[in-house]
């Protein structure tokens, strides 16, 4: 068993801003990733709202951020916690490859795609169906796809797959869109992005891959197919925290924090976009990680003075 008195579940942002400034204080801890570090940034194409990165690429920043890591001699432990359990004041945390031990834990593990609900739906996922056009878009080069969903994430990745793509349907269930007024305007500029505004999906056609859609209009009652070979799906994600086997207090589905992300269990902060907070965006998520992480070194202090 590993010993470590501080765990951070999750190296996306928030995980990773809080593993730069436990560093710095001198607190030793691991910092857990199952997959790829960087979180939903490395899967994303498109970033203009986070001051001082001017690059815009997703993967870039993942990268960079990863090279900070290294840099301040940070290493990653490539292992999935896989359940979280209280054990006397500790928490005892159950990886797939080892079993470790910390007083105080961070979870950073973000949230998780919905699904959409048709039939069908599961049989097409990397046959069709994709969360990840950065990932997948090369693979429709010159083909018709579809997008589905009205946020920001919907509407910048359809910019990217038009770039790709012969034509990209977006396909939003109400008239107006949730995503930020500038990416609207840059989309309906876009001569092959369609929009089917007040649409939503109701048929899967396909027999090994997907080979089309129907989708009923909720003002004109029409159906109509759409002989596309690619749906991405961007209709929002659930907050990921299933690992975790005790009672903890949320609010929205969301864990519920204080001001310094601690949870309802003392000792047990979430930050990022696990908690309930108004903002889901990188700055956001760098700052919960920070102010998690300058806490638990104030802890620390307290702890230390009392026992001295
Ligand atoms: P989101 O903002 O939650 O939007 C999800 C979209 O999917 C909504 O338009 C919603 O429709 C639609 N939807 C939900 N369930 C559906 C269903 N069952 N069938 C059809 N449509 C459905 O999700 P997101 O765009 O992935 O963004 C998640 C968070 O990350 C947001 O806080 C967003 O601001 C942030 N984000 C920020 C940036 C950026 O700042 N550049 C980029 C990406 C994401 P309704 O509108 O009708 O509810």
């Amino acid at each position: 068993m590993i010993d470590k008195e501080v765990s951070i579940i999750g190296a996306g942002p928030s995980g990773i801003s809080a593993a730069l400034y436990l560093k710095r204080a001198g607190i030793p801890f691991l910092l857990f990733e199952k997959n790829i570090p960087g979180g939903k940034i490395a899967f994303t194409s498109y970033i203009d709202n986070y001051p001082g990165y001017k690059n815009r690429d997703g993967v870039e920043l993942a990268l960079q951020m990863q090279e900070q890591l290294a840099e301040n001699e940070i290493e990653i432990t490539f292992d999935s916690i896989e359940n979280i359990t209280k054990e006397n004041e500790r928490f005892l945390l159950k990886g797939n490859k080892e079993t470790y031990l910390s007083k105080y834990i961070l979870l950073a593990t973000g949230t998780k795609e919905k699904r959409i609900g048709l039939q069908g739906e599961e049989r097409f996922y990397g046959k069709g169906i994709s969360y990840c056009a950065l990932c997948d878009g090369a693979l429709y080069k010159n083909k018709e796809v579809a997008v589905l969903g009205g946020g920001n994430s919907a509407l910048e990745e359809s910019l990217y797959l038009s770039s790709i793509v012969s034509k990209v349907y977006l396909i939003h269930r109400r008239e107006e869109f949730r995503a930020e007024e500038e990416l609207i305007k840059k989309v309906k500029q876009k001569e092959n992005i369609v929009l089917y505004t007040s649409y939503q999906i109701e048929k899967l056609y396909g027999t090994k891959f997907l080979e089309g859609i129907e989708v009923v209009s909720s003002l004109k009652e029409e159906k109509e197919f759409l002989p596309i070979s690619g749906l991405f799906v961007y209709i929002g994600f659930e907050p990921s925290f299933d690992i975790v086997s005790f009672p903890i207090e949320t609010e929205d589905g969301y864990i519920k924090t204080d001001e310094d992300m601690e949870t309802s269990v003392a000792r047990f902060f979430a930050i990022g976009d696990v908690r309930k907070k108004r903002l889901r965006q990188i700055v956001t998520a760098v700052s919960d990680g920070a102010i998690a992480a300058t806490k638990i070194g104030n802890l620390r202090n307290e702890e230390y003075k009392r026992e001295r």
